[in-house]
């Protein structure tokens, strides 16, 4: 835990608040940063740790490159957010603008990124196809191993587990209050509207919740009656020795995606390649997911076992009992050491650079993902009061500063700074 973040009797909740943020990942502690600058009372409570889940554990990627379009303009607006939080940040969080570069193994992987820069060209974005050749050049190789590549220069990267704990520190010195080892347990209404959160430590009475919880929004929700069809799927990366710089930007490829890190290693994974445990909630949401699966049967690996009656499973409590949220303060799940295994051996052979590295640290993390894989922002009308800041389905850490900034402004009345629409809670038909 970070002694300032620490809940103790010298350091209490407050009674009172106008917003609290349920989740100190990427999106939440962007929202108790943007509310906090705005001067709004705002209380982030976070079970474990600052960015102990997903937010430290990602590639680092922030790219507008291969998004969805409906997420684009928020995208856009995150690379400013997190280009401004690292001009207000006197340390360094590893921001650098080296580009993404999408590697294509033939022509039809690369028909499939002109496609894509087709379709975002009203965006105007400097994305461009790479041929043969110049892939190599960037390279640094001769082999003409790709058939091209697609290629944003302005997209940028970050370290994850340096930054979304700087951006926490830039919120509380703007006067956000941060309590670590404070789980929610849940909300409270007076009149149908959100009145208080009960964590374990105590209550505090708000106007409005943001809830950005990560995998654990699902549960959460459930246990107040309401339904989100958030499936959890497990992903491994690793961390390597030092190796030569190939190039300023990322490299994704079929076999094994990277990042040079500040630390002079690389991060070294695979897109896609998950583990996805049957929980009943994949059960119940099974058909809302049959697209996402039917795309990414080949890579995910499917797991019956005992994660069935795990902490993502079904849990009711009642707000004064210890909740699967103090049961689980980080989740940490082993990462696929085989899977990395093969991954490391093709980053060898893809990148000649990369022959000499050994793994340093693996790990595993549990990504939240929507049926059609964008995040959901916004109000829920069952219950006002509450807004939804979750669901960034495994490229948030990018688009986190985004959906903070619009929970913010969605929580205290403010105009949005893009259409929230396509995020709407309703969309399923909740
Ligand atoms: C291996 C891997 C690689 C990835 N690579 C990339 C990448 O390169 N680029 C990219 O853009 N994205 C990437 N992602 C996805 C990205 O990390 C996530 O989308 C993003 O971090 C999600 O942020 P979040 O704030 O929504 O959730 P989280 O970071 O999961 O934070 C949620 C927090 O809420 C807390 N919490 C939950 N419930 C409660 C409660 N009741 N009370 C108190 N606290 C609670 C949890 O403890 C947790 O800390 C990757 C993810 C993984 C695992």
């Amino acid at each position: 835990m970070t002694p300032e973040f620490a809940h103790s009797e010298e350091r209490p909740l407050p009674k009172r608040a106008s917003v609290v943020v349920i989740g100190g990942g990427v999106a939440g502690v962007s929202a108790a940063l943007t509310l906090a600058q705005w001067k709004v009372p705002v209380v982030l409570c976070e079970k474990g740790r600052i960015a102990g889940e997903q937010s430290s554990r990602n590639w680092g990627w922030i790219r507008k490159q291969g998004r969805d379009l409906r997420e684009l303009p928020l995208m856009i607006e995150s690379q400013q957010l997190w280009r401004r939080f690292d001009e207000q940040l006197d340390e360094d969080i590893g921001l650098r603008t080296g580009g993404t570069t999408y590697l294509a193994d033939n022509e039809k992987d690369l028909a499939g990124h002109a496609d894509w820069l087709e379709r975002a060209k009203d965006f105007q974005l400097d994305t461009r196809l790479l041929s043969r050749a110049e892939t190599d050049a960037m390279l640094g190789q001769s082999e003409g191993r790709f058939v091209g590549a697609l290629h944003t220069p302005s997209d940028i990267y970050a370290e994850p587990a340096r930054a979304v704990p700087a951006v926490a520190r830039l919120a509380a010195a703007a006067g956000a209050e941060i309590f670590e080892g404070t789980a929610v347990r849940s909300i409270e209404t007076a009149g149908g509207q959100v009145s208080q959160v009960v964590t374990e430590h105590g209550s505090i009475a708000c106007e409005a919740v943001v809830l950005a919880g990560g995998v654990w929004s699902r549960p959460f929700l459930e246990n107040l009656g309401l339904s989100l069809p958030q499936l959890a799927v497990q992903s491994s990366a690793q961390r390597t020795t030092e190796a030569p710089l190939i190039s300023n930007s990322t490299f994704g490829a079929s076999g094994a995606s990277i990042r040079r890190r500040v630390d002079g290693g690389y991060t070294v994974a695979r897109s896609g390649a998950a583990r996805f445990d049957l929980i009943p909630a994949a059960f119940r949401h099974f058909f809302a997911f049959t697209p996402v699966l039917k795309d990414r049967w080949r890579i995910v690996k499917l797991r019956l076992g005992k994660t069935y009656f795990g902490p993502l499973g079904s849990h009711r409590w009642q707000a004064d009992e210890a909740s699967p949220f103090e049961a689980v303060r980080i989740f940490d799940p082993a990462p696929d050491h085989q899977l990395l295994d093969s991954v490391l051996q093709a980053a060898k052979t893809l990148y000649p650079q990369l022959a000499d590295v050994r793994p340093v640290e693996r790990w595993g993390g549990m990504i939240d993902v929507m049926p059609d894989e964008i995040p959901v922002i916004g109000p829920v009308a069952k219950l006002p009061g509450l807004i939804m800041a979750t669901g960034l389905s495994g490229h948030g850490f990018g688009l986190g500063p985004g959906v903070g900034h619009l929970a913010a402004q969605l929580a205290t009345g403010r105009a949005p700074l893009v259409d929230p629409a396509p995020f709407r809670y309703e969309r399923f038909g909740s």
